[in-house]
């Protein structure tokens, strides 16, 4: 069986002479047209960049043109309404993004006179924004010759290398990015660290064969040739993911429904949810504990099982629908109709399997 090397030292100088000239042309080719491609201003290249972590392309997009038509510069993103900043993120998950990025509004407003800074340093002390994002800022809005390193450029070394160190290794990482900036053209660094995003995204796939076939960068390319980059990059195991198992209660009274505030701080910090009790109750013990809350329920029955995975949790839901003809006082809670769900209260995807249907359920 083929084996791939440990270090760094074959085809590195190869790599930094020549990758940007085999890349580039490609890319002016080839790049997908995505909305944030059409105007290179700092503001919309820094929420795509935010937006587009750990989430793909495709879900982007409708999101992306949201958000820039509500909140088009800057200064309107630092004077939003937190209710408005959750409605234009529902969905995409990972909300500590969208609040950090109001943070950071905030910071360049007050710190920087609304201009975002083109600096990589000053970059990276804005909240929510690391070495990647900072350097895909610094290279794509302001055409600074830094690197931008996420988890598809690092995959694209290790192959091209026939590299076999732990990417997740902080050493190994910083040995890539170390190449990956000697590699950075000074004339082209935002086109160029796009071409490797593009790459790592349509042609040297995760998780699969990549198509070497299709790729501008092949005859470099040591991992191709030793018929190993499909097992390439190396990575330590993951820890195994905490299993929630939770009850979620959709409780209607009056044609509006029950919804509580998570706490401040946490998985999904703040938002609003339908409540839930721990464990997997059965019908009997739900009708027991609404018994014990003080509701009074006309129907009771259960909604299908869902699941929702999140980045190193798994919420295992049953649910049921509980209609009631007297509630108890809850004054840390709301009873939202539907406009309110619509407009005002965003309801985090790992609902989704209940969501849609609210609406209905509260008119019957
Ligand atoms: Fe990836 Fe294949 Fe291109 Fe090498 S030749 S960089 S493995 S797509």
């Amino acid at each position: 069986m083929e084996t791939s090397q440990t270090s760094l030292a074959g085809g590195a100088q190869e790599i930094t002479i020549r990758l940007a000239s085999l890349l580039l042309p490609w890319y002016r080719k080839n790049a997908r047209v995505l909305p944030w491609r059409k105007n290179t201003d700092p503001y919309r290249v820094w929420v795509s960049e935010i937006m587009l972590q750990q989430t793909r392309v495709e879900a982007v997009i409708p999101y992306y043109n949201r958000f820039m038509e509500a909140l088009p510069t800057v200064q309107d993103l630092a004077q939003a309404e937190e209710p408005l900043l959750h409605k234009l993120w529902e969905g995409l998950g990972y909300y500590s993004r969208v609040r950090n990025l109001q943070k950071a509004a905030r910071m360049v407003m007050e710190e920087y006179d609304g201009v975002i800074p083109g600096d990589f340093q000053q970059l990276l002390r804005l909240p929510g924004i690391g070495e990647y994002t900072a350097g895909a800022i610094a290279s794509i809005a302001f055409g600074i010759a830094v690197p931008a390193v996420d988890g598809n450029v690092l995959r694209v070394f290790s192959r091209l290398l026939d590299f076999s160190g732990d990417v997740s290794d902080t050493k190994v990482k910083k040995q890539l990015t170390a190449l990956a900036a000697a590699s950075v053209p000074t004339d082209s660094p935002g086109d160029y660290n796009q071409s490797l995003m593009e790459l790592g995204a349509t042609v040297c796939l995760p998780n699969t064969a990549p198509k070497c076939l299709l790729c501008p960068a092949r005859c470099l390319c040591r991992g191709c040739a030793a018929g190993t980059a499909e097992r390439l990059p190396v990575k330590k195991e993951k820890k195994p993911r905490v299993i929630d198992e939770k009850t979620v209660l959709v409780i209607l009274y009056g044609g509006r429904v029950l919804l509580r505030q998570r706490p401040e701080k946490g998985l999904l910090a703040g938002l609003w949810e339908l409540p839930s009790l721990p464990g997997h109750l059965s019908l009997e013990e739900v009708e027991a504990w609404a018994a014990s809350k003080g509701f009074c329920l006309e129907a009771l029955f259960p909604l299908k099982p869902s699941k929702h995975i999140f980045t190193h949790r798994e919420w295992r839901m049953e649910a049921y629908l509980l209609r009631a003809q007297a509630v108890p006082s809850l004054p840390e809670w709301v009873w939202a109709n539907g406009r309110e769900i619509r407009e005002k209260y965003a309801l985090p995807g790992a609902f989704k399997a209940y969501t849609p249907f609210l609406e209905e359920w509260m008119e019957v």
